[in-house]
């Protein structure tokens, strides 16, 4: 299960995948889908939230 979706605002800038620490974060190789995914390496820390320009990320409240 993914605690972050990257929704269609996604530009593919990249910073976020730049600064994921836990390198959770790819590109789908998919022009008609938002171009980052999430694997199963997420540890909700928010920081590709931070980073993102385009206000794309959104993260799930960690239960
Ligand atoms: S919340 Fe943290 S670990 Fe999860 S994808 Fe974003 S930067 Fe990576
Ligand atoms: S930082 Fe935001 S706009 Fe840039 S690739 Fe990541 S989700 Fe997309």
């Amino acid at each position: 299960m993914s605690l972050v979706t990257i929704t269609t605002r996604c530009t593919g800038c990249g910073a976020c995948l730049l600064t994921c620490p836990e390198h959770a974060l790819r590109p789908t190789g998919r022009l008609d889908e938002p171009l980052v995914a999430l694997v199963e390496l997420c540890t909700g820390c928010g920081e590709c939230v931070e980073v993102c320009p385009a206000d794309a990320v959104e993260l799930e409240a960690v239960r």
